[in-house]
């Protein structure tokens, strides 16, 4: 079949296995042609490990130094006449390249947040991996299923305490208008921690811990996000915030575990990407046009792939550099003074009229369609692709 995008919205329908591979090599080229870091775990497990952060996490150490990788991730496989999701292709993607290079690769397609799932992982990691020394939790999910008793929780986008208006963008007709959002419950803000914030994570190195498939000296890892001002009450201050102070404190946690044999566990704060994940925030997507655009002119723009280079080039060595708060920040060219003064100006006077000037909201789209491997160079979009290629790869 010929595969075009079809997006609604925040969500685009269809993927295209060759352009969600060419996404894969690139972001492989770019760790091959850039200096080793410094910490280079060699056994490592990525739960989100399809798309976005946690694809960035598993290349990373895979193809700086042939590092094992079990990924985790929860994608639709593609029938005869509908497209996989874009991080199914991806998976199959990294693992046709690892496995060329010689390197260890395995998936679990399933339910990170399901007890199944992290017994599959226990039993991979025992059978063929031997004791893991990284851990990246990199989950961006919009509900969860409690393992205990089976109760559905999900997760929402909502100021706390009173409703938030603010600039929008509305991406199908590129105009900027306004957006009023109602502020969340209790029970909306309890769900939305239930989900994002840390409590999987911490069942996760439970489970690896009790089963004894973690290295002495294993690190993990799980993301989060702060940003500027304008999009505090509904990131920072907002239910989604709420659940990033859960993971930190469930980060505490699980430094004290991990530490008595000797291991680590951080928060690492990065910057605003476009992902299937933050292209669903209300106001995100304008303040990355803008932000963007400015990134790209102060030559400091980053994907996720350059982020988590710099996560474990400079900031997970032998010492590890965090802020006050024992973060990892590699927001800091986000949030660099004159970067975000810049925004802040742009952020008042941007309207529809001046979008295009303002912002590099073209570059947003590109990056929005790339996440479904549509507009990569060398990709024939006019040819007929069968939509189940790979599909033996993922399991
Ligand atoms: P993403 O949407 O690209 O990736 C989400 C991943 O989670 C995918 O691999 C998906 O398959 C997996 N997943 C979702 N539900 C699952 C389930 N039930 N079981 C197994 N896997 C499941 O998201 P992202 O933007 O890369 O976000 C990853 C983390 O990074 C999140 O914690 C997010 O808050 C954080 N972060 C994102 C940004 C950003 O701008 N995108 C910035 C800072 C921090």
């Amino acid at each position: 079949m010929i595969i075009a995008p079809k997006i609604r919205g925040f969500i685009c329908t269809t993927a295209h296995p060759a352009g969600c591979a060419a996404h894969v090599q690139e972001q492989i080229d770019h760790v091959k042609s850039s200096p080793l870091p410094d910490y280079l775990p060699k056994n490592v497990l990525v739960i989100g490990a399809s798309t976005g952060y946690g694809l960035a996490s598993r290349i990373v150490p895979a193809f700086s130094a042939g590092a094992a990788t079990l990924g985790v991730f929860f994608e639709k496989a593609p029938s005869e006449r509908k497209t996989a999701s874009a991080g199914w292709y991806n998976s199959a993607a990294f693992e046709a390249a690892a496995v060329a290079e010689g390197i260890y690769a395995r998936s679990i397609n399933g339910d990170a947040f399901s007890d199944e799932v992290k017994q599959r992982a226990i039993s991979e990691i025992k059978a063929s991996m031997g004791p893991i020394d990284c851990v990246v939790y990199s989950l961006a999910s919009p509900r969860r299923t409690d393992p205990k008793d089976g109760q559905v929780y999900r997760s929402c986008l909502k100021p706390i305490g009173q409703p938030y208006s603010q600039k929008n963008i509305n991406t199908d007709k590129a105009l900027v208008d306004e957006v009023v959002i109602d502020s969340a419950s209790e029970e909306e803000i309890a769900a939305t921690v239930k989900v994002m914030g840390g409590e999987d994570w911490e069942l996760w190195i439970e489970a690896l811990m009790e089963a004894g498939v973690l290295a002495d000296e294993v690190t993990s890892i799980a993301y989060s996000y702060i940003g500027p001002e304008l999009t505090w009450p509904i990131y920072r201050d907002g239910t989604i915030g709420m659940a990033k102070n859960h993971l930190e404190q469930s980060c505490a946690r699980i430094r004290r575990k991990l530490e008595s044999k000797g291991g680590r566990a951080f928060v690492s704060v990065n910057k605003a990407v476009v992902t299937q994940a933050s292209s669903a925030i209300p106001v995100v997507p304008l303040y990355i046009s803008i932000l963007f655009k400015k990134m790209k002119e102060e030559g400091v723009h980053e994907d996720c792939i350059e982020q988590i280079q710099r996560m474990f080039t400079d900031h997970l060595g032998a010492e590890t550099l965090c802020d006050e708060a024992g973060r990892i920040r590699i927001d800091d060219l986000e949030m660099r003074e004159d970067i975000q003064a810049h925004v802040a100006a742009s952020w008042d006077q941007i309207t529809s009229e001046n979008l295009r000037d303002l912002s590099d909201f073209e570059g947003y789209q590109d990056n929005f369609l790339k996440l479904f491997g549509f507009g990569l160079p060398g990709v024939d979009y006019d040819a007929d692709y069968d939509p189940m290629r790979s599909v033996d790869l993922v399991q």
